[in-house]
């Protein structure tokens, strides 16, 4: 199963590859490795993440090349009316980013957490839920199997917040990762030191996915008790700054949140510069303090994908594994056709996926990997997208 193109080496300008992929060039930045013209190359976020032999991406490249063209030829189809809000979304994506779509991978590697936050069902409080931890080798297995026989090139290691997790251990983590089957690695482990970030940057981490949650102080002040938002604001304006790209967006519809809130909380996710748009409805967990509260809609959730696109029509958007919950069925379908052009596959081990509950019943966790990978690779296909990388511009 491949979920990227190969692309071949067109121009190497210092750090700067400029990639070819059936005529069309893209660029990506290059910090891992020896390349040089003729070679090819997978790029993800805008990096090179693999090289990979010749003979072999020829291969691949033939399979690919009818169906390249043929996918485009529908994405553009399907794009084609503007006269829903959702419609207009989805030109304007096919516009920018043609029929590109990233497919990453998570894996869930921790439930322990040393946080409170009331929206979420691994939160310290919640004595009723089985915990469990990955150890650095399992991890790193699990990381191997995703990339090497899944054929995953993005991956989100994510956690609670579980400090027995030292730098020296995350550190292991990445590198192993990194030196046995090298791909656009990003973590998702809440609030960290920036000497931490530091470190795994110059271990090969490239991505840091931390929601800023909500854009009202407030709320976030209620929502995540003994925290700021300010503080972790100011984290990921560090972390950007460190060339880190950064995933970020907010919960919609948590207790407080109104629809005016939609364009203060977009807004800020732009302009923390995010390369990856990652917001979802909150959905009530019991156990948790909001268990009662109303659950977010998927018509709330589809208007702010296609408000972020039509507002950031450079921007990633991702269908959140919380949308996918809403309708286990379509809304995959619906959020790709509302304007987002990224998704995500929960790749954990089986045995673990259902105790990173931090809301009931979400989608992938009952599903083996391979048949949800099917199924999307299939629902992708249907709607003309291609699983290639984006590139810098
Ligand atoms: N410890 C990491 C990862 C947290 S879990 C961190 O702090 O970033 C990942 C995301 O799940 C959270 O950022 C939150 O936005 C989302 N989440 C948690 N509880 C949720 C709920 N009840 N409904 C929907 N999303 C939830």
């Amino acid at each position: 199963m491949c979920y990227s193109i190969p692309g071949k080496v067109l121009e190497v300008n210092d750090t700067l590859v400029t990639l070819d992929y059936f005529g069309e060039k893209r660029k990506a930045r290059n910090e891992l490795f020896q390349i040089s013209c003729g070679e090819y190359a997978y790029a993800q976020g805008g990096f090179i993440i693999q090289k990979i032999p010749g003979v072999q991406a020829e291969a691949i490249l033939d399979s690919w090349q009818e169906l390249f063209f043929k996918l485009k030829e529908i994405d553009k189809r399907l794009a084609r009316d503007s006269g829903t809000r959702y419609q207009k979304a989805n030109q304007i994506r096919q516009r920018y980013h043609g029929n590109s779509c990233c497919v990453h991978g998570i894996i869930e590697f921790s439930n322990y957490c040393r946080n409170d936050c009331l929206y979420c069902g691994i939160q310290h409080k919640n004595l009723s839920l089985k915990r469990y931890r990955m150890e650095a080798a399992e991890i790193i297995d699990a990381a191997v199997y995703a990339v090497k026989k899944l054929g995953f090139k993005a991956l989100v290691l994510q956690s609670g917040e579980d400090e027995y997790y030292d730098e020296d251990t995350l550190i292991a983590v990445v590198e192993g990762v990194m030196r046995q089957s090298p791909c656009l690695l990003t973590l998702s482990i809440g609030e960290r030191s920036p000497d931490t970030f530091e470190a795994l940057y110059r271990k090969g981490l490239r991505g840091v996915l931390l929601r800023f949650e909500t854009s009202n102080p407030q709320i976030y002040a209620t929502m995540k008790p003994g925290h700021s938002l300010n503080q972790r604001l100011e984290l990921l304006v560090t972390l950007r700054k460190m060339g880190y790209l950064i995933m970020t967006g907010f919960l919609i519809g948590l207790p407080g949140w109104r629809k005016e809130d939609i364009i203060k909380d977009i807004s800020l996710t732009a302009e923390l510069g995010a390369e990856m748009f990652s917001f979802g409805p909150f959905i009530p967990c019991p156990d948790t303090p909001l268990a009662k509260e109303v659950q977010a809609s998927l018509e709330t959730a589809l208007e702010v994908i296609a408000e972020a696109r039509i507002r950031n029509p450079e921007a990633k958007i991702l269908v959140t594994t919380a949308l996918e919950t809403l309708d286990k069925k379509n809304a995959l379908q619906l959020g790709l056709m509302a304007g987002a052009n990224s998704i995500m596959l929960n790749v954990t081990p089986s045995r673990y996926r259902q105790l990173y509950s931090i809301y009931p019943f979400r989608a992938g966790t009952d599903t083996a990997i391979e048949s949800r990978i099917e199924f999307v690779v299939n629902l992708l296909q249907s709607l003309g997208r291609a699983p290639t990388d984006l590139g810098v511009s």
